[in-house]
């Protein structure tokens, strides 16, 4: 995401916090079990014959696990992992450095891949097929290009923004997985894991509470569980018990759907301000003021799995679980839909 990387950012020293929950193998990552199966062919087959694994792209809501499961492919590959972002790239030379200094079968990470310039893409494209680099030194009449030789890598490329990459980048990735939301059982299990970790003694309903309320994100489970630590710790005899969690929640204002404050404006857009819709996307993005890609590809796919939203060709509109969960009543009786005027 957009958010700054440094030491002051209280969300960034979470995050830090998170690194030592991250799974370190296949057998700790939970969930995603396609796309883990299909990871394991993959690298087997590439370590049998002695090859680079083919390039990586994950894309999918943030805090899913597209930078965990890096790692655990350069593990699995006994290979180094070098990471960067694409807002960090802004010159060819930035990517050359990067890439010379890789062994052969090293991953590259690329975060965020769809904010590369299109410059460097440029020259990441012969970078990903032939393993070389076109680099030009000096500039008027000295100027002239030079090859340089990178060793086999694999770049991993992660994006929550699917769609904003452009195709020639796209159709350079041999193996492209799309993380979706965790069930609560899933979540259960990473919770489960990550309090044992962490060393918190916790109930089963206090795990399932937390699971359920999580917003299919892994990393968000993570967020809540050190928080109801904190509860359980000050309020609670140190066990994290449903009632410590349900208080935990509470206090943190986390929806019963765990809902964030995104998710709640734009179904509260959808059904005051547009009568429940159908309302095209674009309109909808700037009733709530995000921007329409990230609302489609980062907010919308979380309201429809839970059943808030619904896409129709005429646009989105709001389900009756919706307006239940706002407290509402749906306009579901057809009579409701018009005005006297219009009989
Ligand atoms: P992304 O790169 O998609 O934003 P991360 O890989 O950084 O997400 O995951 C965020 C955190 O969530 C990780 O530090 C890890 O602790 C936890 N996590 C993610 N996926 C899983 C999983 N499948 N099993 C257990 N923990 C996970």
């Amino acid at each position: 995401m957009s958010r700054p990387n440094t030491s002051t950012d209280p969300v960034r020293r979470d995050d830090d916090v998170d690194a030592s929950l991250r799974p370190i193998s296949f057998d700790d990552f939970t969930g995603q079990r396609k796309i883990v199966e299909n990871l394991k062919v993959f690298i087997a087959a590439a370590r049998g014959r002695g090859e680079s694994l083919d390039h990586v792209l994950l894309t999918g809501p943030p805090g899913l696990g597209k930078t965990t499961l890096s790692h655990i492919i350069a593990r699995e590959m006994n290979a180094q992992i070098k990471i960067t972002s694409g807002p960090v790239l802004e010159k060819p030379g930035d990517l050359a450095g990067l890439l010379t200094s890789l062994d052969e079968n090293d991953i590259l990470f690329i975060d965020e891949i769809h904010r590369l310039s299109p410059v460097v893409e440029e020259y990441l494209y012969s970078a990903m097929e032939d393993f070389r680099l076109d680099i030009m030194i000096d500039s008027g009449p000295a100027a002239r290009s030079v090859q340089l030789s990178i060793p086999r890598f694999t770049l991993v490329g992660a994006t929550t923004r699917q769609g904003l990459l452009t195709a020639p980048l796209r159709s350079r990735f041999g193996i492209t997985n799309r993380l979706d939301y965790y069930d609560a059982a899933d979540l259960a299990m990473v919770i489960r894991r990550s309090a044992a970790l962490l060393g918190v003694p916790i109930h089963d309903d206090g795990t399932n509470e937390l699971a359920r309320r999580a917003r299919g994100t892994p990393r968000i489970a993570n967020r809540l569980l050190r928080r109801t630590r904190d509860f359980a710790d000050v309020k609670g005899g140190g066990t994290i018990t449903r009632e410590v969690a349900r208080m935990a929640l509470e206090a943190l204002d986390v929806d019963e759907f765990g809902l964030d404050e995104m998710d709640t404006r734009v179904i509260l857009a959808l059904i005051e301000k547009f009568n429940g819709g159908p309302v095209g996307i674009s309109t909808l993005a700037v009733a709530v003021g995000e921007d329409a890609g990230t609302l489609e590809e980062v907010y919308e796919p979380f309201l429809i799995q839970q059943g808030f939203l619904q896409r129709t060709p005429r646009g989105r509109t709001a389900t009756p679980l919706a307006y239940r969960h706002m407290g509402l009543s749906a306009p579901n009786s057809p009579t409701t839909l018009f005005s006297n005027d219009d009989v």
